[in-house]
Formats: structure tokens, C-alpha cells, sequence
């Protein structure tokens, strides 16, 4: 098996409305739609394709970085044997040398081509384990906070229960926020995520002001900074809420640093931050062994980035907090299948690949 062919386009789909988080705001996708196809030794040849997203600052690149790193590797990565995971490790790996976001979107189309030729969905020729259907939360990115209690009551109409609600701007802000939208979805459960950009006590004043409020919290996603995994261990120590780290965990190695520290007692997979789908399943199958609680979601995607990870939890059997929304924030589509959505719930199709195609 070997990579016949390599086409890269731009991805920029607009978002229904700007995304803006503690760290960055974006008013249209910043990604590149990699389209790989792989030959088997009889001839028969497959296309799978991936999606490298940026989301600057959170990733260091951002739309022409991608471009070029993922142009330069063409070269590189044509012509070359991906008969094996082990071979198309080392050939990524060679080829996207501290370029996470870039060999994410590369592996993905690979391995997407590898499990089409071998007629099995993703999941199953990673793991051995089926599609599943899974619930997913939805993101309210930072924004009045009126707005933002506006926003959860039509998304609790359309039928999501379940809120990632991003803070880490201005805390009073952010406190106003959730007051408000605890009045305007009572009934709804709510993860909190300050993408680093709390202190430890900040961080405690926003889980107080939640206490007082009533909100029903199931996770507090990097309250503190990337490094300050002494502040993570302090929120972490101070409260019955399970602190998820994400920026804190780009690798293995991040991973044993936070347990070592008591720093979380989950972390959120991404594939564009762990470099690929082989990576975050690795990181997810080392944290399940450690007993921490994951994670998964993305950056914004569309429905190629979003199916991709959610063959890597399909492919893990599943995840106690699943946030694959970044979909439904867009204003289009460019692609069709991967899963069926009805609500909050996303079931992923039992066919060759990941199973999203381009739309004609
Ligand atoms: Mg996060």
C-alpha cells in the first residue's frame, strides 16, 4: 500500500456567529481539507481525507502555516508505503516534525484511505470496536452575557441538555453569564472551560458563584495555564468538580506530568493537539489505565474534524464528556455523512472510513 496522490485546499467555512474564547475569536474556519489516496498492491485505490485545523492562539499556525507545511511534505509523503500503522508513524513523524496540527489532517485522510480500502468505519479497523452514537454537549462561546443565556435557550429547544460555557475573559462577566443562564435553562447540566485563563482563586470564585447559582456542574476544563499545574492542583483539591485538562496535555508526557501533580482528574483529547488520531487514542488509553475521566472534542471543525474524533471514541468505547458540537456552529456544510445527528445525539455510520465525503 502506498500514497498514490495528495491534494490540499483551503477549508474556511464561515461560523453562524464570531467564536470567541479567553485566549482568541475566529469568524470562519482557518483549516486545510487534505485529500490523500492510498493504492493497494492489486491496484485498488481509496480516498480518505482529513481536516487540519487551526484555531490561533490556541494552535501556533494558523491557515497559511498549514498550507505550506502540509505542500512541503507532498513531495515527501508521495510514492511512499503506508502498509503499516508503524510505517505511517515514522513517515508522518519524519515529515511533520513539530507540526501537530498539519499531521493531524494528514494522518486522518491516511488512515481514513487505509480503513475504506480495508471496507471497515475507522473505529472498528483502529480498535476492533463499532460505531456507536454518542451525546454531545454544545459550546457557548464568550459573549454578552445576555446573548449568551439567549443562545442556550434556542440551543435547550433544538434539544442539547448539556453546556460547555467558556470563560476566562472577565470573571465578572463570566459570573453574570452563567447567572444568567442558570435562570434560562434550569434543567440543564454545564461544563465550564477557561482555556488557562484563570488564577486558582479566580478559578474557586467562579465555582462559588456557580454554587450560588445552582448549577448542576460536571466538569472545570483548564481553569488555570498551560504550566501552572500547581494552580490546576490547587482548583483540583478544592472541589468535588472533576478539573479536565486540555491545553496542560499535548502529549504522554504531559499526561504523566498532571497525574503526577494531582492537576486534573480528566483530560480532553484533541486531534489536531495530540498530532493525529494514533496519538489521542494512545493518550486516551494510557489516561483510562490512570483512571482519569476524558474528554473529547475539537477545535472549530467542521463534520470531517468532528467525525474523525469521534471514530477515536467510538474506537476507545466511548467518553464521560463528549463535545463534538463545533458543527453545528457553522453557517454551511461542506460535507455530507460521517453520522446522523437528531438533538444533542450524533450516531456514527457503519461504513468504510470515517465515511464523510465532500459535498457535489
Ligand atoms: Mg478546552
Amino acid at each position: 500500500m502506498h500514497i498514490a496522490r495528495i491534494e490540499l485546499s483551503p477549508l474556511s467555512v464561515p461560523l453562524v456567529e464570531p467564536f470567541v474564547i479567553a485566549t482568541g475569536r475566529i469568524e470562519a474556519t482557518r483549516a486545510v481539507l487534505v485529500q490523500v489516496t492510498v493504492a493497494d498492491g492489486a491496484g485498488k485505490e481509496a480516498l480518505g481525507i482529513g481536516e487540519a485545523a487551526a484555531l490561533p492562539p490556541v494552535t501556533a499556525e494558523d491557515q497559511p502555516e498549514l498550507l505550506a507545511q502540509l505542500a512541503a511534505a507532498v513531495p515527501l509523503l508521495t510514492g511512499a508505503s503506508v502498509a503499516t500503522r508503524a510505517e505511517i508513524t515514522t513517515l508522518l513523524d519524519g515529515a511533520f516534525l513539530g507540526q501537530a496540527v498539519a499531521r493531524a489532517g494528514m494522518e486522518c485522510a491516511v488512515l481514513d484511505a487505509c480503513a475504506r480500502l480495508a471496507g471497515l468505519p475507522l473505529c472498528t479497523w483502529l480498535t476492533g470496536a463499532p460505531p456507536r452514537s454518542l451525546v454531545t454537549d454544545m459550546t457557548l462561546p464568550i459573549a454578552a452575557p445576555t446573548h449568551m443565556a439567549a443562545l442556550a435557550r434556542g440551543y435547550r429547544d433544538r434539544g442539547f441538555d448539556v453546556f460547555k460555557v467558556k470563560v476566562g475573559k472577565a470573571i465578572d462577566d463570566d459570573i453574570r453569564a452563567l447567572t444568567l443562564i442558570a435562570e434560562a435553562v434550569p434543567d440543564a447540566r454545564f461544563r465550564l472551560d477557561a482555556n488557562a485563563g484563570f488564577t486558582a482563586e479566580q478559578a474557586l470564585r467562579v465555582l462559588d458563584a456557580c454554587r450560588g447559582a445552582q448549577l448542576q456542574l460536571e466538569c472545570f476544563e483548564q481553569p488555570c495555564g498551560r504550566d501552572d499545574l500547581t494552580g490546576m492542583a490547587r482548583v483540583t483539591a478544592a472541589t468535588d468538580v472533576p478539573v479536565v485538562a486540555d491545553e496542560s496535555v499535548r502529549s504522554l508526557a504531559d499526561l504523566e506530568r498532571v497525574v503526577e501533580a494531582r492537576a486534573a482528574s480528566g483530560v480532553n483529547l484533541k486531534l489536531v493537539k495530540h498530532g493525529g488520531l494514533l496519538a489521542a487514542l494512545r493518550i486516551g488509553m494510557r489516561a483510562r489505565e490512570l483512571g482519569l475521566s476524558l474528554m473529547c472534542g475539537g477545535m472549530v471543525e467542521t463534520r470531517l474534524g468532528m467525525s474523525a474524533m469521534g471514530h477515536v471514541v467510538c474506537a476507545l468505547g466511548g467518553a464521560d464528556f463528549v463535545d463534538l458540537d463545533t458543527a453545528f456552529l457553522l453557517a454551511s456544510d461542506p460535507f455530507a455523512g460521517g453520522y446522523t445527528s437528531a438533538g444533542a445525539r450524533l450516531t456514527f455510520q457503519d461504513v468504510p472510513g470515517h465515511g464523510v465525503a465532500l459535498r457535489t
